[in-house]
């Protein structure tokens, strides 16, 4: 077995903005859950990481932003409430909500502690499911998310002397905030496997777009078309990430795991199922192990099935990273325990779902594969 770290969500403020809100607050809760119930998770293995100070976050994030998030952990403070919106907080998306700047720095150490335990050569492989708020933007709140742990953890890596990281984005959503944050800097490879952004918020992630100045080639986007499916999204993965890392040598691996590319999400229009996700994290796995020693940092991210998807695919995630067999049932005393918060469908009992009848699966497959030509063209890959 291998050494790995799992950060223990249940030890840290909750994330929470708001109960109606789909990122929902309890997310958490039904993957720790199973994981216990699984026994998949060793007493050593858990990690309960220290929340980012201010000084840390400053190092990707403004000043003023930072400033504004602390204050707003008072609710008489108006004058913060007001300039709210200049930061991108106060919309729909991204509320105002009590002890957020708290739960957001804690989700962010959650990152950089596994960074630190997996560079330290504590673990060969750490995952942070708090983790992966990929959209945060040096002076704003997008997307769901506050402060950008993927950027800080890169950060981290840095301060210990690695110099070459490489960060893969599987989740639904272009990773923007950590290509924006390193688009200029030829050290940081960002790789984002996203729905079309003609077709999904936040409308950018073009095979074009390739990074600028002396970071021009460090940005790989491949949009995929609605209706993707395993074999297709597997297929654009591996042809594209094995060779980009070939070429690129990382010292350390980051990934970010948004379960919301499966077909049960409401937020987004692909159809994978868990098989696909589980490759994912698999080949992760297998490339840390041939180009930098093992070292794999791996997050979570979206995901808007908190019951139905992202337990199970969480758990495919850290049976890979801690090199343990995914089991083929899921517990039956985790879905009697959850069924009746996720509704009258009754909850998947393996951990592989059945293949997905999908449509437009050809169709998609078709633009897919003339997408990531174009990838590989523009790549020189
Ligand atoms: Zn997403």
């Amino acid at each position: 077995m291998r050494r790995a770290r799992l950060v223990d969500a249940r030890q840290m403020p909750v994330y929470d903005l708001g109960p109606e809100h789909p990122f929902a607050p309890f997310r958490q809760e039904p993957l720790a859950d199973l994981l216990v119930r699984e026994a998949l998770v060793h007493q050593d293995e858990w990690l309960v990481p220290e929340p980012c100070s201010e000084d840390e976050l400053q190092t990707v994030h403004d000043h003023a932003y930072v400033d504004l998030l602390v204050r707003l952990a008072d609710p008489r403070d108006r004058e913060a409430v007001r300039l709210g919106p200049v930061f991108g907080l106060g919309t729909e998306d991204n509320p105002i909500r009590p002890g957020q700047h708290r739960a957001a720095a804690a989700a962010a150490g959650g990152t950089v502690a596994c960074v630190d335990a997996v560079v330290r050569g504590e673990a060969d492989a750490a995952f942070n499911p708090t983790g992966g708020l990929h959209h945060a933007m040096p002076s704003a709140a997008s997307g769901f998310c506050l402060y950008n742990d993927l950027a800080l953890g890169v950060l981290a890596a840095r301060r210990h002397g690695l110099r070459r990281v490489v960060y893969v984005d599987f989740d639904v959503h272009h990773g923007d905030g950590v290509e924006r944050i390193f688009r200029d800097d030829p050290d940081v490879l960002t790789v984002s496997y996203h729905e079309s952004p003609e077709r999904r918020w936040p409308f950018t992630g073009r095979t074009s777009d390739r990074g600028r100045g002396a970071g021009t080639g460090s940005v790989l986007n491949v949009p995929l078309a609605p209706g993707t499916t395993d074999a297709s999204w597997i297929d654009a993965v591996e042809r594209t990430l094995v060779p980009a890392l070939e070429r690129f040598q990382p010292e350390l691996i980051l990934t970010q795991h948004g379960c919301d590319p499966h077909f049960l999400d409401p937020l987004a229009d692909l159809s994978l199922t868990t098989s696909a996700m589980a490759r994912a994290a698999t080949l992760s796995r297998e490339l840390a192990a041939q180009l930098c020693g093992g070292r794999w940092v791996a997050t979570g991210g979206g995901g808007y099935q908190p019951i139905r998807v992202l337990p199970r695919a969480w758990t495919m995630v850290w049976c890979a990273v801690s090199g343990r067999a995914i089991p083929d049932q899921v517990d039956a005393s985790w879905r009697a325990a959850w069924q009746a918060r996720a509704g009258a469908t009754p909850l998947a009992a393996k951990y592989a779902d059945d293949p997905v009848d999908e449509p437009r699966a050809e169709a998609a497959a078709a633009a897919n594969r003339t997408t990531v030509d174009e990838v590989l063209r523009l790549h020189g890959l």
